[in-house]
Formats: C-alpha cells, structure tokens, sequence
C-alpha cells in the first residue's frame, strides 16, 4: 500500500460542439491523467486540468510526486498538505491556494481511487459513508444563439430535468433573447439559473437582474469579477433572485468569507477548485454551517472527474440538487464503466471499488495521441 510510482499522461477528449461562455469558445477536455501505482499493484487514477499550459501543469504535478514515493496511500491528507508546502511555502513563494489545488486535484483522487481499490470499498465509505443515493444534475443548454438554446432546453426538459442552467454574459440584448425564449419553451415549471461568468459590474447587473426577473429566474451564478465579495453581496442585497459565488469561491476559507458576507445563496464549488475530495468536503462542511447548499461545479473534465465529485458528493448533508454535468459535451470518454449517461436528470451514487470507475486504456491512448497532436498544431 505505499506508492512507487506517479505516472502522468497530457490528454484531449474533443467536444462535440464548440462550447460558448462569456470568456470565448472551448473546443475540448484537456486534461493531466494522473496514475498513482502501489507496492501491491494497484493503480489509482486521477485528473488535472492541464489549461493554461499542459506541459507547465504537467511538470508541476511531477514536482509534486517527487515527495510520494514510498509513502502511504492511507495519508491523503497528510500528503497533500506536504507537496502543497514544498510547491508553494517551502521556497518562500508562501501562497498559490487555488493553482495548488488545480495541481494537488489529480493527484488527491489518484491517492483516494488507489486506497479504496486496496481497502476494496468505495471512497465514499472511506469517508464515512453516503447519506444519499443519487445525485441531480441540471439541464446544461448549449448554444450560439437564443433559438439554438431554446431549442436544447426543450429537448433536455423532455429528457427529465427539471432544472435548465445556461451561459450568458454574451451581450445585454442577446442575453435577455436567451432568457425570453428559453422561459417561452419550457413553460413556468421549470427552474432556470443563468451564469454571466462574471461579466456584469454590479450597475449592469442591477439593471439586468431587474429586466429578467419578469422570467421567474432560480438563480444567477457568480454575475461580478470574482475579486470582490463586496459587490457580489451588493448585488444580492439588491436583487429578488438569488446569487450564487462560483469563481469568487475555491476553498474552505473563501467559502466562510462568502458565508458571513451574506455575498451568495449558493456555493458553486468543483473538485479542481478545492484540490480534491477531502478539501472539498472541507468547504462544504463550511456553507452547511450557514445554511448554504453546495452545487458541483463542472470544468472541461472527463469522466475520471464525474466520478470522484460523485464520492464527495455522496456524503455530502447539503448537496444541491442542481449540479453541473460536463460528459455529455465530449465525443467519447476515457472510462469504460460506468454508463454516465443521466438517467431523470440523475446518476446513481458510485459504489467502488475506489472513485467507482474502470479506465479505458485505448480511449486514453487516443486522447494522449489527440493531445500531442494538438499540440503539435500550436
Ligand atoms: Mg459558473
């Protein structure tokens, strides 16, 4: 049970279609594979997201495994808390919280999928146990233009969710075509959250959150820069639909900032924010204590992720019960099992052994080809 070998591998799993946000246009999943191998021949798998630069994240995760060898996969904690201080205190650079957790994520479920393949249980039992049996997804509409996205929320509405998230932030006109026409095409039933990924100041937001309250909208997620907790408060202070924190928020600390505030409604956190399961857990136990629900953020991830945010989230007393989905985005996945496709908007809670899933090796090896490839083009 103690690791002798951290092996990474730089991937691309395409999209099927372009993916639109208020930052640009995405086009696939880049990803680091992070395989953790033990002296009982067990290997466990993890992911980080390789963006800005997969070779730059890449040697930050070797340099971070350096410090693994021989030691125990039983010692998460203890062992990320080590690589984050070498990285990142140890040489007087002191604090890099939310890139370390980018870089610790991988290797933190890697460890976790490792242990629990060993102890031969899920790693939700590790933790202490599910209090749920299935996870809510929302209904992530994709879109260039407000008919393409209504269009996507009627098909996923008669695909069972009853929760439809979408991306604006595109512009005032378009964004306020984009709510119109999605409310028209799913009826009133139907809870709709919008995400402007922080493109409105706390005026524009104002003046938005106004104009598109007339369309019974759930929720508006992270609509100001991430820096300030002030103006996200301000503006929900002032505003009849709840907010939620999403990039003001990566970890246990900003989580109580936010709390006390009174900046959000609702915390969007994801696995490659925190730096994994445990400190994941970690800040969510922080919004419960103030009465705050948590929604799983989704990243440009595989299934490795949807996996490992499945343990979490299994355990968790105040999961919402609209979280982001991602793998419906990819052209194929990097796991052989288990079948993620939704079922009612839901997937089940993964019952192991470890993260719960089986790597496909010859999907990884294609997304590895797909990857240099790529990046070969640049
Ligand atoms: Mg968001």
């Amino acid at each position: 049970m103690r690791i002798t070998d951290v092996q990474t591998t730089p991937l691309l799993v395409k999209n099927k279609e372009p993916y639109h946000w208020a930052h640009g246009v995405m086009y696939g999943a880049e990803v680091i594979l992070v395989e953790v191998r033990t002296s009982d021949g067990v290997t466990g798998f993890g992911e980080s997201i390789a963006s800005p630069n997969a070779a730059g994240i890449e040697a930050f995760i070797k340099t971070a495994a350096g410090h693994l060898a021989g030691k125990s996969i039983f010692e998460s904690r203890r062992l990320m808390r080590q690589c984050y201080h070498a990285l990142f205190q140890a040489h007087g650079t002191c604090s890099a919280p939310r890139f370390g957790a980018q870089i610790l994520a991988g290797l933190e479920m890697a460890i976790l999928d490792a242990a629990g393949k060993t102890a031969g249980c899920a790693v939700h039992e590790l933790l202490g146990g599910k209090v749920r049996e299935t996870i809510d997804y929302f209904g992530f509409i994709q879109g260039d233009t407000a008919e393409d996205l209504a269009a996507a929320a009627a098909r996923m509405v008669s695909d069972g969710h009853r929760v439809i998230y979408g991306k604006i932030g595109r512009g005032e006109q378009l964004d306020l075509e984009i709510i119109r026409r999605v409310r028209e095409v799913v009826g009133k039933s139907v809870r709709l959250r919008f995400d402007p990924n922080e493109a409105w100041d706390p005026l524009t937001a104002a003046r938005m959150i106004r104009k598109i309250a007339a369309y019974d909208i759930e929720m508006i997620e992270q609509p100001c820069g991430h820096e300030s907790l002030h103006a996200l408060r301000q503006i929900r202070e002032n505003s009849p639909i709840a907010i939620a924190a999403d990039q003001s928020v990566f970890n246990a600390a900003d989580v109580y900032n936010a709390v006390t505030l009174g900046a959000a409604d609702l915390i969007v956190l994801g696995l490659h924010e925190t730096g994994g399961i445990v400190p994941f857990i970690e800040a969510a136990g922080v919004a419960a204590a103030a009465g705050v629900n948590i929604c799983i953020h989704g990243l440009h991830e595989t299934g490795v992720t949807t996996c490992a945010a499945n343990q979490a989230a299994a355990v968790l007393s105040n999961l919402d019960d609209g979280n982001q989905y991602m793998n419906h985005l990819l052209v194929s996945d990097i796991i052989s099992s288990p079948n993620l496709t939704l079922v009612d908007a839901r997937l089940p809670v993964l019952d192991g052994p470890g993260l719960g899933f089986e790597i496909d090796p010859d999907a990884v090896a294609r997304a590895a080809t797909a990857y240099k490839t790529s990046a070969a083009l640049c």
